[in-house]
């Protein structure tokens, strides 16, 4: 019998976006100093490998395609990422990036690809090579395209929205509707943890989101 397994986006989810004061915007770390875990992650992994589910990062990183850094740093921060987790006795098993961007001036990289969330390609191809049963999985991310993937892929989806979901609005108006919503990677993985526990029970019961109603109500 094939496994689940949870996929989790990186940005926003593992590690913190980076501020850029000068152009006032937010953005995926370029260079590993500006790779930071959020506080609770690294803890929130290895709470996660208790489940007994392999744990895989899912990741669009354009980064390289766009020309603003290049593949040594983007391997040196998986690298830190993985040492990260560690630290706190956590384990990824597998991390699997979209590279491409439909608008990159190297053509190697200008790809419409399959695997660019929303598209669910990586997630398909993890359950290939790991011979994985997504529909056992989850996928936990703060995008609406993680959502939009793990949808399409079959997976229970789990958005987090650290600010009272401030984006409700946009996936509704995506329809994607996450299984649940909630605060932080910690709490992704106390529910994660519950659903295994209780897989029998029907997972409309296992909604503890505090504005999943609000969608509903939509
Ligand atoms: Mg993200
Ligand atoms: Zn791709």
């Amino acid at each position: 019998m094939k496994r689940g397994a949870v996929f989790l986006d990186r940005d926003g989810v593992i590690n913190a976006y980076v501020y850029n004061s000068e152009f006032g915007t937010v953005d995926s770390p370029a260079h590993p100093d500006d790779f930071v875990l959020l506080p609770g992650a690294a803890r929130a992994i290895a709470e996660l490998n208790q489940t007994g589910l392999p744990v895989i990062v899912v990741s669009n990183q354009p980064g390289i395609a766009k020309r603003k850094f290049n593949s040594a740093l983007l391997a040196a921060m998986t690298e830190k990422m993985h040492v990260e987790a560690r630290s706190a006795g956590g384990c990824l098993d597998a991390v699997y990036y979209c590279l491409h961007h439909p608008l990159s001036e190297l053509p190697e990289y200008k790809v419409n690809c399959n695997c660019r969330k929303p598209s669910p390609g990586l997630l398909i191809q993890a359950a290939k090579e790991l011979d994985l049963d997504l529909t056992k999985s989850y996928m936990v991310g703060d995008g609406v395209t993680d959502i939009l993937a793990g949808d399409s892929a079959g997976t229970t989806t789990i958005f987090i929205s650290a600010r009272k979901c401030y984006i409700c609005d946009e996936l509704v108006r995506q329809n994607a509707k996450p299984t649940l919503i909630v605060t932080t990677l910690l709490e992704a993985v106390k529910d994660i943890s519950s659903m295994e526990r209780s897989i029998q029970v029907p997972r409309d019961h296992l909604v503890l989101s505090h504005c999943f109603n609000f969608m509903e109500g939509k």
